[in-house]
């Protein structure tokens, strides 16, 4: 761990095994911080910041840029590290990887660009000022799946602004984190602005939730935590800005360009074994087109090639955990003892001897309430369903407690226009896929969080609004104090 510019281990002597989920094998441990090392880091963050804070934005880009350059420079050493311990394909993690150095790069390039307003007062002699500062001191908590580029899409957003930061790893793949922090130490960013706790969330996380020190918890994972923290933080009304679980609808109608459309299906579905919160986890698919769309699907899906995850040629690596698994299994047990049509997938790959591996798996239903369509799957599970009416396709779209992203295939502008609003989640890709990119922002509607990150919106989560009332007249005067004083 990283407390107050020191790295240290944690007194309590109990770690957390980090596995590599294409072997099983532990490769590394990592402390279990107690809750008074967590205060620690909290104080240490607390002290830090005030000094933080007064320094100017551009001074605290150079750091940020520092620290992009740095992930550049060890980008294959941390996108290895990256798949020993999260399980995606070597080529994933380079992606990833630079994506955590473009959000360091994209939010120093906010650095002049903090801005507030100047408003005109309704008195003479009168201006009013709204300054955006820090809020203080953040915890930043982080899930497994990205665990890369989720962490520095909340640090960076949140140095730029002034804000000292402790950041939780999740337990499963918390090396991602500490490899960006030992950069960040190596570029010089002051004792105490940056700390790094490891443990579980319902320990180490529920610490920094509930510590008054904290101002933000920027939180990344499922909803089901996510209330946890909202209700944790209420104690001491934190602000809280939370990015959770998602369900997304992906539609093709009968006019889209096939070819393109099916591409673009399968890797919505499956990139990051299908653990991805934007990941398409139910089709829709025009009633027309069904028949032909869903067999080429299934023969695409097929030739996805499974594989050990540090090598060339692998589309598709493990699953995290066996945790993870077996949730997906579940979800396929289900979908048979229900009848439904398992089309492709359907077990674990036999020529995989070890490894959290899972086919990839495509199941045709009828049921817009089961399980599939309803709950969130996070793994290579894909439900499908014919609809014969666009309107109708939107209406199952949103019958959904998540809304973060959708997918809409037409090349009818009337439908393109409906889904960008009717469709009520909070990323939509037309003829199009993910990743997000840094000046979209990352938001979602109902129980898929509170706020947003990435573009000047998620910066703006960041901050402090402040108002403040000034008067220059020589002669000051308000017509509303008290009038009949002395009268
Ligand atoms: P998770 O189980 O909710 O964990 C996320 C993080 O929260 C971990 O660091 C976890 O710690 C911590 N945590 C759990 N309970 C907590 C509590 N009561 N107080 C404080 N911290 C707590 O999620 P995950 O399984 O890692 O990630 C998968 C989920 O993330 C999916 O639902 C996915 O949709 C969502 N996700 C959303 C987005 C988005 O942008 N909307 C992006 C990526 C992922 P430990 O695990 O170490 O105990």
């Amino acid at each position: 761990m990283f407390i107050d510019g020191r790295w240290t281990e944690s007194q309590s002597e109990e770690t957390i095994k980090v596995i590599n989920p294409a072997d099983e094998q532990v490769f590394a441990t990592v402390p279990r911080a107690t809750r008074e090392e967590v205060k620690h880091a909290l104080e240490a963050a607390q002290s830090a910041q005030k000094k933080w804070e007064d320094i100017s934005p551009v001074r605290r880009a150079k750091y940020l840029f520092s620290i992009a350059d740095l992930i550049r420079r060890d980008r294959e050493r941390l996108a290895r590290i990256l798949t020993s311990e999260q399980g995606k394909p070597l080529y994933e993690s380079r992606l990833e990887v630079e994506g955590a150095a473009q959000n360091f790069e994209f939010y120093a390039e906010y650095a002049r660009r903090i801005e507030g307003d100047v408003l005109p007062s309704d008195y003479d002699h009168q201006t009013i000022m709204i300054l955006k500062l820090p809020i203080g001191v953040v915890a930043s908590i982080t899930p497994w799946n990205f665990p890369s580029a989720t962490v520095a899409r909340k640090l960076a957003p949140a140095l730029i602004t002034g804000n000292a930061v402790v950041t939780k790893p999740s337990s499963n793949t918390p090396l991602s984190t500490i490899e960006l922090v030992k950069l960040a130490d190596e570029a010089g960013l002051p004792r105490g602005v940056l700390n790094v706790v490891t443990g579980s969330g319902s320990e180490v996380g529920e610490e920094l939730v509930t510590n008054n020190i904290t101002g933000l918890i920027t939180m990344t994972g499922s909803t089901e935590a996510g209330k946890k923290i909202m209700e944790n933080a209420s104690g001491h009304v934190a602000k809280v800005l939370l990015e959770l679980g998602g369900k997304a609808p992906l539609i093709v109608w009968n006019d889209a360009d096939m070819e393109w459309a099916l591409k673009c299906a399968v890797w919505a579905r499956f990139w990051n074994c299908g653990q991805t919160c934007i990941c398409a986890e139910r089709m829709y698919l025009d009633r027309e087109i069904k028949e032909k769309f869903l067999s080429a699907f299934a023969k695409s899906v097929k030739a996805l090639r499974i594989g050990e995850p540090q090598s060339p040629g692998t589309d598709l690596g493990p699953m995290v955990s066996q945790n993870e698994r077996k949730t997906a299994e579940d979800f396929v047990q289900r979908a048979r003892d229900e009848g439904d049509k398992i089309i492709v997938g359907g077990s674990e790959p036999s020529r995989m001897k070890k490894g959290y591996f899972y086919e990839p798996t495509v199941i045709e239903t009828t049921n817009q309430k089961s399980s599939l369509i309803q709950e969130e799957i996070f793994g290579p599970v894909v439900p499908v369903m014919e609809v014969d009416n666009f309107d109708t396709a939107i209406e199952y779209a949103n019958d959904s407690i998540y809304g973060l992203a959708s997918y809409v295939f037409t090349k009818d502008n009337g439908r393109v226009f409906k889904a960008m609003h009717r469709i009520k989640f909070g990323e939509c890709y037309v003829n199009q896929v993910g990743p997000e990119q840094l000046q979209g922002a990352h938001t979602g509607f109902r129980q898929t969080g509170i706020g947003a990150e990435g573009s000047k919106y998620g910066l703006e989560c960041y901050t402090q609004l402040k108002t403040c009332y000034l008067d220059w007249s020589d002669n000051p005067s308000l017509p509303y104090l008290f009038p009949y004083r002395g009268k």
